[in-house]
């Protein structure tokens, strides 16, 4: 069996690993994967500079989602995986450029705690009476029926709740818009929690009611509690993740500065021109961003290729900045801030690394990381460098004060990075479009589209896929000759 991957992001590299642990055990295998940039690694990249961990794309990935912890302790890089620093947890919203801290007990965008939401800042009066009267939202009936999760949660608490809760924490983590992505896809839990209980605050509490119970049912059990750290990360940075899955694979089956150009399907299998050269495969792994997949299958099948063109896709920038603490003033306690698209600012977050995950920062060093762009402001990607450090560097003393930034000189570094239609967005439909797809894609024997764009858009959503995808196809009895063609 003859694979071909195309794309050497996360997802591309998990179906590579998986292949050549397959081939590890015996399995009659051989793959191919091309990369168009010159490096692996996709949206993964980090760099450390003078003893400071700076990560371009994603810091970390939720705990929760077990597929990239697993994936790097098969890797041997287990001591190399350290928790959030969640005894400083604590993220703020800017509001009229004052930073209001999240109130206690929110939990997916609701609330869940009478007094921390009674007492907050964030909302007005009006918007707490009506977080306290959702607690009588009737169970709904429109459980096929999708909708942003910006309508779904006014629906609940209202337009307030949408600019300063759903707006930030979807731009500043999908560098989404709260009113475009799909309520279904992005919060199913929510959408559930409606049908059943009509309140959200209602299911919530009831969610967290069962889960502390069966929480203390395994503590009892095991005789010891583990909390669990909202965030993992390497200490070393997501660029571990990439060179020791980079060590184990083939050099000869790994083709970086590599871009497929075109793809056709006959009799004999897939068609992969790539590099000047045309291979024949059994199977095909697309790992390329959706619009990518789209451009290449168009030929193969201008149905699927029109659908996977129409998943929008967001571009970020992250901008990260080292200071030397002594410059600045005391920074509230936290991981960062949230800005609500409504403060009509650039920057959506921003991180206080040294804060987040310990001992990746030295002391004495502060490095914030701020998030720029999103769906609403695509315009900055072509913006310079040094402009947007400046960008950065005014909003933070916009933001912070001057008796936090007011004695900060230059940067000691400043690291700039772009990711251009880099992060798919998970529109309202999605789940019906991603069914359309996968009828399209089981009508073409031998094909696995695997990447951000289908069912979960972080890091360990993009492993689970790849390594499924490969174990799947790995699996299937082989076609073509185990020489590879070429013309
Ligand atoms: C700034 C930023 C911060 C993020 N933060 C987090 C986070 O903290 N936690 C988390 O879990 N997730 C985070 N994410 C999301 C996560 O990083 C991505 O969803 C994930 O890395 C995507 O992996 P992928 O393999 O699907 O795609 P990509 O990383 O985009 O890789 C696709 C690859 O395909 C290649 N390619 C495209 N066309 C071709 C072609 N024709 N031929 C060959 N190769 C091709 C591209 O060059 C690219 O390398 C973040 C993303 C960004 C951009």
């Amino acid at each position: 069996m003859r694979i071909a991957i195309i794309g050497g992001g996360i997802a591309g590299l998990a179906a590579a690993f998986e292949l050549e642990k397959a081939r590890g055990t015996g399995t009659e295998v051989e793959y191919a994967l091309f990369e168009a940039r010159e490096r692996l690694g996709g949206s993964l990249a980090s760099e450390t500079v003078d003893g400071a961990m700076l990560e371009r794309g994603p810091d970390s990935f939720l705990t929760e989602k077990p597929a990239a912890a697993e994936l790097c302790r098969e890797l041997g890089l287990g001591d190399e995986l350290i928790p959030s620093n969640d005894i400083a947890r604590k993220t703020y919203v800017v509001v009229h450029n004052r930073l209001v801290a999240l109130p206690d007990g929110l939990m997916f965008l609701v609330p869940t705690k009478l007094l921390p939401t009674a007492l907050t800042p964030l909302f007005s009066l009006s918007t707490k009476a009506r977080m306290a009267m959702e607690l009588l939202h009737p169970p709904s009936n429109n459980r096929h029926v999708d909708e942003s999760v910006a309508a779904l949660v006014e629906r609940h608490y209202g337009a307030e709740a949408v600019d300063r809760l759903a707006d930030p924490l979807l731009s500043g983590i999908y560098g989404g818009d709260a009113a475009q992505l799909s309520a279904r896809t992005v919060l199913p839990r929510l959408v559930e929690m409606e049908n059943k209980y009509g309140s959200l605050t209602r299911g919530m509490l009831a969610a967290h009611r069962q889960m502390r119970a069966r929480a203390s049912g395994t503590a009892a059990g095991s005789g010891r509690r583990a909390p669990r750290a909202l965030f993992t990360a390497l200490r070393g940075g997501m660029q571990q993740l990439v060179d020791a899955i980079t060590a184990q694979l083939d050099p000869a089956g790994v083709h970086v500065s590599t871009p497929v150009s075109a793809i056709e399907k006959d009799s004999d299998g897939w068609r992969v021109e790539a590099g000047g050269f045309i291979g024949i495969y059994d199977a095909l792994i697309v790992a390329s961003p959706a619009w990518a997949a789209g451009v290449l299958l168009r030929p193969v099948d201008p149905a699927l290729a029109e659908e996977l063109g129409a998943i929008p896709y967001s571009s970020s920038i992250t901008v990260n900045l080292i200071y030397d603490e002594k410059e600045l003033g005391a920074l509230p306690e936290g991981f960062g801030f949230l800005v609500p698209p409504s403060e009509g600012r650039s920057m959506l977050a921003c991180t206080f690394v040294h804060r987040k995950f310990l001992g990746r920062t030295p002391p004495g060093k502060a490095v914030f990381r701020a998030f720029l762009g999103g769906m609403k402001n695509e315009a900055l990607l072509s913006e310079t460098d040094a402009a947007l450090v400046a960008i950065v560097r005014r909003e933070l003393r916009e933001i912070l004060g001057e008796k936090i930034m007011g004695r900060a000189g230059e940067p000691e570094h400043t690291q700039v990075s772009r990711w251009q239609q880099a992060m798919a967005q998970y529109a309202v439909g999605h789940k019906q479009r991603i069914e359309r797809i996968n009828a399209r894609v089981a009508a073409l024997p031998g094909l696995r589209l695997v990447g951000n764009a289908y069912d979960g858009i972080g890091v360990p959503d993009c492993i689970r896929l790849g390594r499924q995808a490969a174990r799947e196809l790995a699996a299937l009895p082989a076609k073509v000759p185990s020489a590879p063609q070429m013309r």
